[in-house]
């Protein structure tokens, strides 16, 4: 058998098999084409989800008319000059992309450079079948359309058209999140789908590109160690999404796609948010170019870190340290589909606008003066007088020194008090406060848990959570199993400041509780914490083990919805909230509070 050399057109159609898989994967191609050509404008049309037709022009610098067919050759590319992989400085660099392209659509290359003429070379299925002169106003054209028209095994392996499109519109997504610079446009079947402008800044552009009120409920990351830098935008915990959708990582300016990216943020988000909900993050890193390597698959979209764990530690502590800084932050305002439930006893306002009474004398009494409104929130719930004893004693023995100390500011609503001062309770699960810019609420057991959670955790960082002696100690009977479990984790419970010891094969001892916890049901908390142990203990850190102890200690350790507090009590933990990190939301990521700003309340009332 004789051995022969592939005639080029073919080998471009195997190369093609790597480098363009779908329709996506050429948008990829041209768009960072463009980019590299240092376009301010890239309009990309698709028809079909672009098995049909990708269309992609830009207003970057050109391609030469001699140069044309060159770039259309395997392997011609003008980004590396010097042979230097290493450097590469734009997207591009293998020179693959045209030609594989070009073996496997019907293809047309037009450009035009600053003082020539716009000329034009067409490929069809790897052959060019026409040159000539193309009026075109300056700047790059590309055309690749049916897609594999002439391999009908591959065409075989495209998806539908919705599902094509969807993914050239995530691959659209991040080109135009890591470049707020370049203006973007994208049409599909004739209509627009994406329309950004150029963009101030990176949060203006993440928000633009996923979810305008994303502005309102992000924190901004912004970390260096050692020669990396970390920026970005992350949401707060409680605007969270379903699907993992709108995580996004970019390295070195580059989108790459990195299951290392998903551990991080979950472990960053890890107490902040139920294991089925999802934040949404755009994380730029920038690491020296020697720390990693961008030339692992011809589609570039992997990485390999010289030091993976580096960047996981860094990911991890820079959301981490971005969350923190957020303190009691929470979303700022109910969702939005929620505010028409607010309802209003009659119906609402009057047709002739003015606003029915009956009913509403807390509200519409004229909020602007404070002490008017105090008084009638001591009649509205009946909570201000509550005597403390009602107050579980844990609650009582916990929220009781501070709520003394808060007395007497009890009454002015201030900038100091962003989440201002209690005037009641409703439901006995929900405390009303009144701030300098509109009306509190906030689910008292989810908001004492998370300052529960902290305590232990502040506690475990420092010296170890303070713990009480109990009189006698508890046996807790378990499975044998569950108290194996318990006693693997001998190191995180101390931490938190709960003491046990094996009592037999199927007990365990507990000698002491967290103080926070106070009169906390000792058996019924440890056989939690020993489940939650059994359920996910092995494979955490022990960090990571004491926080996931921590919350279900919690859990057990705050006060319950349907506990009736008084105006101090509820005072005391607004201001606890305040200065706790994490407060505004649960441990399951929802908001522990939500306001309803005044002009919200204005147009409730139909006043404006
Ligand atoms: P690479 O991008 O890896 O260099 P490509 O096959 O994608 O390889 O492109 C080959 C060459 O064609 C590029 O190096 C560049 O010189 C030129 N080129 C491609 N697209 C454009 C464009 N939109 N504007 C200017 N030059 C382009
Ligand atoms: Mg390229």
């Amino acid at each position: 058998m004789s051995i022969r050399r592939l005639p080029e057109n073919l080998v471009n159609r195997i190369a093609a098999g790597e480098v363009v898989e779908r329709p996506a994967a050429i948008v990829k191609e041209l768009v960072e084409n463009a980019l590299d050509a240092g376009a301010t404008r890239i309009a990309v049309r698709l028809i079909e989800g672009g098995i049909e037709r990708v269309e992609v022009i830009d207003d970057g610098y050109g391609i030469a008319r001699d140069s044309l067919e060159i770039a259309l050759e395997r392997h011609a590319t003008s980004k590396l000059p010097d042979d230097a992989i290493e450097n590469v400085e734009t997207l591009g660099f293998r020179g693959e992309a045209l030609p594989s392209i070009a073996s496997v659509t019907r293809f047309e290359l037009a450009s035009r450079t600053a003082g020539a003429d716009g000329w034009q070379v067409t490929v069809d299925n790897g052959t060019i079948v026409e040159t000539g002169p193309v009026a075109l106003t300056g700047g790059t054209r590309v055309v690749a359309s049916a897609l594999f028209a002439k391999v009908p095994a591959r065409r075989k392996f495209l998806r539908s058209e919705r599902s094509e499109y969807a993914a050239c519109l995530d691959q659209m997504r991040r080109l135009a999140m890591a470049r707020p610079d370049v203006a973007f446009t994208l049409e599909h079947n004739g209509r627009q789908t994406l329309n950004v402008g150029v963009h101030a800044t990176l949060q203006d552009r993440v928000a633009a590109l996923i979810e305008p009120d994303l502005i309102q409920n992000c924190c901004i990351v912004d970390v260096s160690r050692d020669a990396m830098h970390l920026g970005g935008v992350a949401s707060l915990p409680t605007f969270h999404r379903g699907i993992a959708d709108h995580q996004y990582l970019f390295v070195n300016g580059r989108p790459v796609r990195d299951r290392l990216l998903v551990g991080a943020v979950r472990g960053a988000y890890a107490d902040l948010l139920a294991r089925d909900r999802h934040p949404i993050v755009a994380l730029f890193l920038d690491v020296p170019r020697g720390d990693v390597d961008v030339n692992v698959h011809p589609a570039k979209t992997e990485v390999r870190f010289r030091d993976a764990a580096a960047v996981r530690g860094m990911i991890v502590g820079g959301l981490r340290a971005a969350l923190d800084a957020e303190g009691f932050r929470a979303v700022q305002r109910p969702a939005h589909d929620s505010l028409p439930r607010w309802q209003t006893p009659g119906g609402g306002a009057h047709a002739d606008g003015s606003v029915p009474s009956s009913g509403l004398s807390l509200w519409s009494a004229s909020p602007s003066t404070p002490a008017a409104v105090h008084d009638t929130a001591r009649t509205f719930a009946g909570a201000g007088d509550s005597p403390a004893s009602t107050l579980s004693p844990i609650a009582s023995a916990w929220l009781a020194p501070m709520a003394r100390a808060e007395e007497a500011t009890a009454s002015v609503p201030g900038v100091e008090h962003p989440l201002g001062v209690a005037r009641g309770q409703v439901a006995a699960t929900y405390i009303v406060a009144e701030a300098a810019d509109g009306l509190v609420i906030v689910d008292q057991h989810a908001a004492h848990e998370r300052l529960v959670l902290e305590r232990l955790r502040a506690g475990a960082a420092t010296h170890g959570a303070p713990s009480q002696r109990l009189l006698m100690p508890d046996v807790v009977d378990l499975t044998e199993d569950a108290a194996d479990a318990v006693i693997d984790a001998v190191e995180a419970l101390q931490a938190v400041g709960l003491d046990v010891e094996r009592f037999g094969p199927t007990a365990v001892l507990v000698r002491s509780i967290p103080a926070t916890l106070g009169q906390a049901d000792a058996r019924a908390m440890v056989r939690d914490v020993a489940d939650d142990l059994i359920a996910h203990g092995a494979a955490l850190s022990l960090k990571e083990r004491i926080d996931h102890v921590a919350a279900t200690m919690a859990c057990h350790g705050s006060v319950r919805a349907g506990r009736v507090l008084s105006v101090a009590e509820m005072n005391a933990l607004l201001r606890e909230m305040e200065v706790t990190p994490h407060s505004g939301q649960c441990n399951h990521g929802r908001p522990t509070w939500v306001k309803l700003a005044h002009g919200d309340i204005e147009r409730l009332f139909g006043r404006k």
